[in-house]
């Protein structure tokens, strides 16, 4: 665990999850030992990785939407990144088996649908360490193209080509996409954008 600290991975997750705390440090009354237990909780859930990409963690994808803890009651509300992705059983576990090491274990997990989840709330170096990992990150459409139908141009993760080939809509999951690339002549996975 001690290592996991210091690896810019948690750090980025920490960092991003600190960002959106701005705002709930600035609400009225809140008690400051409460917003500090939060932040605690923040940082632990930064160390979990996603299932499927281990190299970005739950934080970073932005399906931790809110940590509260008042009154000795720790409310954790995630939201799916597709529905019925299986991953999320895990992912509930898991958060409950860390506040259970931190010592809570009183924690409601709720699960919200709306807002639905996007690849844009993917944390930028999240985005940066897909690629490095060799899944090309999502793609956002230009205004004026049709938002559902594959982009135009998906960069090679390995070289950085232009120059692929759609091969499956459907990779590993249905969140992506399988590629060749035309230059070095390697298949990737594009994370679709939605
Ligand atoms: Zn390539």
């Amino acid at each position: 665990m001690t290592d996991l600290y210091s690896s810019p991975q948690i750090n980025a997750g920490i960092y991003y999850s600190l960002h959106h705390r701005k705002d709930v440090k600035h609400e009225k009354n809140r008690d400051m030992n409460e917003v500090a237990v939060e932040d605690l909780v923040w940082e632990r859930l930064a160390l979990i990785p996603d299932p499927e990409i281990p190299v970005v963690s739950i934080t970073e994808l932005g399906i931790v939407r809110e940590v509260r803890y008042e009154g000795n009651r720790l409310r954790i509300v995630i939201t799916p990144t597709y529905t019925g992705c299986p991953a999320m059983q895990l992912f509930v576990a898991e958060i409950r088996a860390a506040m259970h090491d931190m010592g809570i274990d009183e924690v409601a997990v709720d699960t919200v649908y709306s807002p639905a989840w996007t690849t844009d709330w993917i944390s930028p170096a999240a985005l940066e360490r897909l690629r490095q990992y060799g899944i090309a990150p999502p793609v956002k459409p230009v205004p004026g193209d049709d938002p559902f139908a594959e982009p135009k141009v998906v960069p090679c993760p390995h070289c950085g080509s232009e120059e692929t080939t759609l091969r499956s809509q459907f990779g590993a999951t249905a969140c992506k996409a399988l590629y060749v690339c035309n230059s070095c002549k390697e298949p990737f996975e594009y994370f679709k954008h939605f």
